[in-house]
């Protein structure tokens, strides 16, 4: 699985400019779509042109679904991180 670090540039699709897009990854939070909790600290793409999240690594979603289904949804990278080596 490809690693993606905040500063690594990749393409993707945006859905806002409709187009093929130059992205930058970067550290972010990230509200999910029904607004039940915030996932902090989430490598993901961020579109060059507009500025919109347009994508989530798959690196990511673990730690989106770790967020949804733990006690407290609300977690940083390094408590997820932290709580995957116990
Ligand atoms: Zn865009």
């Amino acid at each position: 699985m490809t690693q993606y670090l905040p500063g690594d540039k990749s393409t993707a699709i945006c859905w806002n400019c409709e187009m093929l897009v130059a992205t930058t990854f970067v550290r972010c939070d990230i509200p999910l779509s029904d607004m039940s909790c915030t996932v902090r600290g989430v490598v993901a793409a961020v579109c060059d042109t507009c500025g919109k999240v347009v994508a989530v690594p798959a690196q990511s979603g673990g730690q989106i679904t770790q967020a949804i289904s733990g006690p407290n949804p609300v977690k940083s990278a390094e408590e997820v991180l932290t709580a995957g080596k116990q």
